[in-house]
């Protein structure tokens, strides 16, 4: 059964806007048009490219140009919109525009033709072909209004191009899907934990996100409601997609651990999909009725798209449900992941990530294995998990802290490597990695900028796809990757204390 809440990102569109003015007459119009419907058949050619790019008619007035933003913002499946002025579009028709557009915006400096056909130039291709002055008048505008975008230069033949234009249009996709997302969490924050803490009316008003509390025994008479017939169709499930260990199979002595693990997963499920529900966070230290502390119905519910965070951290599942939408189809996974400890021989220094349970296997193409084994936190039954390698590969960690008048993003660039030796007695998933430049550094900067010890570990997505959204939310974002050291990364952290404190006005 498909119970994937990830999105298929071909259903979403971006609106390719072409800008010129009446000035050049219906010929040259004419071709404005017939090129910029190629640029949009190319960026829908490319693999790189997730979305349905949209071409939308050329604009050669402030009225057209405030309209068509005003249907973009309207139209609930359009994540954004790519502006390219083809010939020279005079940017004040494009203030009203701009100033009304409320979805992400992508200039594409491109041109339609890559070399110049220097024999032939005459003064109509001068006139056709402007974009060099024409996105630098754009380019000034979108500036003098401080309007958020990514920009990307080149011909949309250009591998790099289109690579970039896909990232942004699959930032842009896990930015829609934070706007509407509702989060459930079962109980409050770890008692005196401060990092999880954060303002959730801000949260709603800067990410859109809608987080809010349930009792946990409103979760639990889900648990208890569960058929059992519905428990021995996803524990056949089970038996099918993981190496079970003999004790908790049909037959075997705790056989009936593993059922109560398929009704959480019933419960949970029904609540979030019932609720609208695409991101919730549990808490050990309220678990209410419950028998086990959810871990393997956490884990398959963070596969199948929904965000999740331990400890009732509703600000990292935000971050995992983004990043599921943003890596939709691509190789890889997300999950919440946690700063356990460190391997500090020198050479070979390396972080190990994991959590109490709660580690998604979309980060792994192995068989995890299914198993039952002791926990004293949550003082309950033994809970039922996936244990399980992360694949090796680069990844991007990243966490997301309220500093009281902002929110700020920390991403750090890692190389997720295979285990330097077994671990037969760690009973949880796990992933091992290197954090760029250097494990000191990393750590440095990591601390410096007061960010979380929960993350989200992304191998499906980089860096660049949380600079664009980060951008979008128009929320700080730090990059610690192999360029940072950490006195540049100190004085980073200070500037920024005074720019967005400024940014926000009085
Ligand atoms: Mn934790």
């Amino acid at each position: 059964m498909n119970t994937s809440i990830i999105p298929d990102l071909a259903t979403y569109e971006v609106w390719f806007l072409t800008g010129s003015q009446n000035l050049y007459g219906d010929d040259t119009l004419r071709q404005v048009a017939e090129q910029s419907n190629d640029v949009v058949a190319a960026l829908n050619a490319s693999s790189d490219v997730p979305v349905t790019v949209v071409w939308k008619p050329v604009l050669k007035d402030a009225a057209a140009i405030r309209r068509i933003m005003l249907e973009a913002n309207a139209a609930d499946n359009t994540v954004g919109v790519i502006a390219w002025m083809h010939t020279f579009s005079p940017a004040k028709m494009w203030i009203a525009g701009l100033d009304a557009l409320r979805k992400p915006l992508l200039h594409l400096h491109t041109q339609a033709n890559v070399e110049l056909p220097w024999a032939d130039i005459d003064f109509d291709f001068m006139n056709l072909n402007q974009a060099a002055h024409g996105d630098r008048e754009f380019g000034y505008i979108q500036s003098r209004l401080n309007v958020p975008r990514k920009t990307v230069v080149g011909h949309v033949s250009n591998p790099v191009v289109q690579s970039q234009v896909g990232t942004w249009t699959r930032a842009a996709s896990g930015w829609s899907a934070t706007r509407e997302l509702k989060l459930a969490r079962f109980g409050d924050n770890m008692r005196n934990v401060a990092v999880t803490e954060g303002d959730k009316t801000e949260a709603e008003l800067r990410f859109g996100v809608s987080v809010n509390t349930w009792g946990v025994n409103e979760l639990v008479e889900r648990v208890d409601a569960a058929s059992e017939a519905d428990v021995d169709a996803l524990v056949a499930e089970y038996e099918e997609l993981y190496a079970v260990v003999p004790e908790l199979r049909a037959g075997g002595e705790r056989h009936e651990s593993l059922r109560y693990g398929a009704r959480i997963e019933l419960g949970l499920r029904s609540f979030l999909e019932e609720g609208g529900f695409a991101a919730f966070t549990t808490s050990f230290e309220d678990l209410g009725g419950l028998r086990q502390l959810p871990g393997l119905a956490v884990q398959r519910l963070m596969a199948d798209g929904y965000g999740f965070g331990g400890e009732g951290d509703w600000k990292t599942a935000v971050l995992i449900r983004a990043a599921k939408v943003m890596g939709a189809g691509l190789p890889g996974g997300a999950s919440l992941m946690e700063d356990y400890t460190y391997n500090l021989v020198p050479g070979e220094e390396a972080i190990l990530g994991a959590h109490m349970l709660e580690i998604c296997p979309s980060l792994t193409t192995s068989k995890p294995s299914l198993e039952i084994h002791p926990l004293g936190i949550g003082d309950r039954e033994d809970p039922v998990r996936l244990v399980f390698d992360t694949d090796a590969g680069t990844g991007v960690v990243v966490a997301l802290s309220d500093m009281r008048d902002r929110f700020r993003l920390v991403a750090n660039k890692v190389e997720v490597i295979d285990l330097p030796a077994p671990l037969p007695h760690l009973p949880v998933a796990r992933a091992v990695w290197k954090p760029a430049p250097d494990l000191a550094t990393s750590a440095t900067a990591w601390l410096t900028a007061g960010a979380a010890h929960h993350t989200v570990l992304s191998t499906a997505i980089g860096v660049e796809a949380w600079e664009d959204f980060a951008e979008m939310a128009r929320t700080e974002l730090l990059v610690i990757d192999e360029d940072t050291t950490t006195r540049g990364f100190a004085r980073e952290v200070k500037w920024n204390a005074a720019y967005y404190r400024l940014a926000q006005g009085i």
